[in-house]
């Protein structure tokens, strides 16, 4: 059976700049947010059912989800934050498991945010990698990456599983606190290591 990794991090820790860097090895990454994004997109095949649980408020001018809106209401509720969930989560996983199926590279690599906050992929991954860095490291990238203010990225920070259960969770820790160097040599490390156990 191919080697399948569950790639996970902290919001704006480095998981898509080290997926990317997966990558350009020649490595089949399945990100799990661009499937969300891809299901939420107009005509997505998530759409109706948000439209009929969440109304015609939550939908903008064409057809896509109102993303900005959604996150104002489910952080303001955590009911309406597990009716979003209950219906993107199984359609996630459904996407995710077809483009298994279809990827061809001697390991994958499967990029879950939320990895340790439920069990979907617990049967399907065999290890978890996790990118870590300091807090404010991770605040102040993502402010910069997504234009949130402080408060806004804390609060989503704040809704993720602690740094240090995370670490413990962790089979293989990449540390993202230097220079995209040291990041993209973790990975090459990563690499070898990963072919070899999918030999
Ligand atoms: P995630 O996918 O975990 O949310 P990203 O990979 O998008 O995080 O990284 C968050 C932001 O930080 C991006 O703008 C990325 O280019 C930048 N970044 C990531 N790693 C480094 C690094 N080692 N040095 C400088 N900037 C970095």
């Amino acid at each position: 059976m191919t080697l399948i990794v569950g790639l996970t991090g902290g919001i704006g820790s480095g998981k898509s700049t080290v997926g990317q860097y997966f990558a350009d090895l020649g490595i089949d990454i399945i990100d799990t947010d661009v499937i969300a994004r891809m299901l939420t997109e107009p005509g997505g095949l998530a759409m109706n059912s948000i439209k009929n649980s969440f109304g015609e408020t939550m939908i903008a001018a064409d057809g896509s989800l109102n993303r900005e809106k959604m996150r104002d209401l489910i952080f303001s509720d955590s009911n309406y934050k597990l009716a979003l969930e209950n219906i993107l989560h199984p359609l996630i996983l459904a996407e995710t498991l077809q483009q298994v199926r279809k990827a061809l590279s001697p390991y994958i690599i499967i990029a879950i945010p939320l990895l340790f906050e439920t069990n979907d992929y617990d049967k399907i991954i065999q290890r978890s990698l996790v990118v870590d860095c300091e807090e404010e490291q991770q605040i102040l990238r993502t402010m910069k990456r997504s234009k949130l203010h402080e408060n806004q990225v804390r609060a989503i920070v704040a809704t993720q599983i602690p740094r240090t259960s995370r670490l413990q969770k962790a089979d293989d820790i990449i540390v993202n606190n230097l220079d995209i160097a040291y990041l993209k040599a973790q990975v090459a490390q990563l690499h070898k290591k990963y072919l070899s156990l999918s030999l």
